[in-house]
C-alpha cells in the first residue's frame, strides 16, 4: 500500500452555534470559501466528537485523540496539562498541580484567592521562587507561570504520588488546607508533607520578598502564597515510532500554542513557531503555511498546523474576528494545495472542539471535518459548515476515530486482523 503524506489544519474552537447578531447564522456559514471551493469539492465531509458526545474537550484532551490517544484512559489530570501549557517538559512520575498566587494574612487564612488577580510582578515571584526553594527531601520543585494569578507547580523525584488533597480551600476567610494522602501508602504520605514544606516555604520566602512590600505600599494584596488544586502524575505517551497501530515516522507540528505543542512534543512531533507567529487573532497564519510547505516537501509524514485566532476570538465572543480568522486559515490551505502534489497527500481541515462565541468557552457540540484524499468518494460539498457537516458521508466520528480515518486513507494504518 502506498504510503501518502497527511496535512493536517486545525482551527482551534472552530465549531459554533447560530448567533443571534450573525442572523442566527454560524461564523462558519458566514465564510467565504470560495479560495478552498476545488479542494472541498474533492473532499468528503463529517462531524468529529473530539471525546463523546456531552464530554467538553479542553484542547490537551481534544489532541490526544485528535492523534490517536483517547483522553478517556490516557489523561492524568490538568496538573500536569497546566504545567505543559506554561512551558514546562514533564518527565513520566512527575507531578504537578495548578496553582494560584493568593494572599493569606499570618494565620494563613485566605484573604484573596487570587493576590488580586493582576500581578505584573508574577514572571518575577516566580523566578524568586525558583531560585530559592530549594529541593524538599530530595524532590525538586520547578514552578511556572501561567496567565495572571495562575501557576502550575512540578514536583520531580522518585515514587512520588499524585493521591493528596488540595491546599485550595476554594474558597476566602478560612486557612490554607493541609495536605492530606488520599489513599494508605506511603508515597500519598511523604508527597502530601512535601506539599505542606512547599506551602510553609512558599509563604516565608514570598512575605520576604521586596517585591511583595512594594505592592503592600502600592495597597494590593501581596501575592504571598501558592494555593495548589489537581495533582496530577504524568503519564508516559507512546510517540508515534514506537506506534504498532500506524505507520508514522517523522511529524511535525507548527503552532505558537505552548499547550498544543507541548502535547505534540509528547506523542513525538518535532515542534515549530514560524516567525510571526503569535497565537493570537493577529497570527501570521501565512508564515505557518509556508513552513508547512517547507516540512512537506522534506521527509515528514503528518504535517500539522495549528491555528489559536479561532479559539481566542470566540472566547472573547467576537463573531467577526472569528470569520476573518478562518478565512486567513483558508488562504493559508490555498496555498498549501497550490504546492503539493493532490495525487500524493491527504489533507484534512478541522476544529479541535466547538468554542461558541454565544457561549466563550469550549463545548461538546461536533465540529466540522474535511478530508481530502487520492481517489475519495467526495460530497462535493463547496463549504464546510455546521449544517453540511451532518449531511457529510464520513458521518458523525468520535475520539480516536478520526485518527484512524486519516491514517487509513494516507494507507499508514495497519491492517486489524489477517
Ligand atoms: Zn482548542
Ligand atoms: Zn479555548
Amino acid at each position: 500500500m502506498k504510503m501518502l503524506k497527511v496535512v493536517l489544519v486545525v482551527a482551534d474552537g472552530l465549531g459554533d452555534r447560530p448567533v443571534p447578531k450573525l442572523g442566527m447564522k454560524t461564523p462558519l456559514e458566514l465564510v467565504d470559501f470560495s479560495i478552498v471551493a476545488d479542494l472541498l469539492h474533492k473532499s468528503a465531509v463529517g462531524l468529529w466528537d473530539p471525546i463523546q458526545p456531552g464530554v467538553r474537550p479542553g484542547s490537551d484532551t481534544a489532541h490526544l485523540a485528535l492523534f490517536g490517544v483517547n483522553p478517556l484512559n490516557n489523561y492524568p489530570g490538568r496538573g500536569p496539562f497546566e504545567a505543559i501549557g506554561a512551558g514546562a517538559i514533564l518527565h513520566p512520575g512527575d507531578i504537578a498541580f495548578r496553582g494560584n498566587f493568593a494572599t493569606v494574612d499570618k494565620s494563613m487564612t485566605v484573604i484573596d484567592r487570587r493576590a488580586g488577580r493582576s500581578i505584573p510582578e508574577a514572571k518575577q515571584l516566580v523566578k524568586y521562587l525558583n531560585e530559592n526553594i530549594g529541593e524538599i527531601d530530595g524532590v525538586k520543585v520547578e514552578i511556572y507561570h501561567a496567565t495572571e494569578h495562575r501557576v502550575a507547580v512540578v514536583f520531580r523525584g522518585t515514587s512520588l504520588s499524585d493521591a493528596v488533597s488540595d491546599t485550595d480551600p476554594h474558597t476566602e476567610g478560612v486557612k490554607v488546607l493541609e495536605s492530606k494522602p488520599l489513599v494508605g501508602s506511603e508515597e500519598a504520605e511523604r508527597m502530601a508533607r512535601i506539599v505542606n514544606i512547599f506551602t510553609r516555604r512558599v509563604y516565608e520566602l514570598l512575605s520576604a520578598c521586596p517585591l511583595n512590600s512594594k505592592r503592600v505600599e502600592k495597597g494590593v494584596p501581596p501575592a504571598n502564597v501558592i494555593l495548589l488544586r489537581g495533582a496530577g502524575k504524568m503519564v508516559k505517551y507512546p510517540k508515534f515510532s514506537e506506534r504498532r497501530d500506524v505507520n508514522l515516522r517523522k511529524a511535525v507540528a507548527i503552532s505558537a500554542t505552548a499547550l498544543v505543542k507541548g502535547v505534540c512534543a509528547l506523542l513525538g512531533f518535532e515542534t515549530v513557531t514560524p516567525r510571526g507567529a503569535t497565537g493570537g487573532v493577529d497570527s501570521d497564519i501565512m508564515a505557518k503555511a509556508r513552513a508547512a510547505v517547507d516540512f512537506y516537501k522534506q521527509d515528514y509524514d503528518l504535517i500539522y498546523v495549528h491555528v489559536k485566532g479561532t479559539d481566542s476570538a470566540s472566547h472573547d465572543g467576537n463573531p467577526e474576528a472569528k470569520v476573518g480568522v478562518i478565512e486567513r486559515t483558508l488562504k493559508g490551505i490555498s496555498y498549501i494545495v497550490d504546492r503539493v502534489d493532490l495525487g500524493e497527500v491527504v489533507i484534512s481541515f478541522l476544529g479541535d472542539h466547538a468554542t461558541p462565541v454565544t457561549v466563550k468557552d469550549h463545548t461538546s457540540d461536533p465540529v466540522p471535518v474535511m478530508v481530502y484524499a487520492p481517489g475519495i468518494l467526495a460530497d462535493g460539498f463547496s463549504k464546510l459548515t455546521e449544517r453540511d457537516a451532518r449531511k457529510g458521508s464520513l458521518g458523525r466520528l468520535r475520539n480516536t476515530e478520526l485518527f484512524g480515518v486519516l491514517m487509513d486513507y494516507s494507507g499508514r494504518a495497519e491492517k486489524f486482523g489477517a
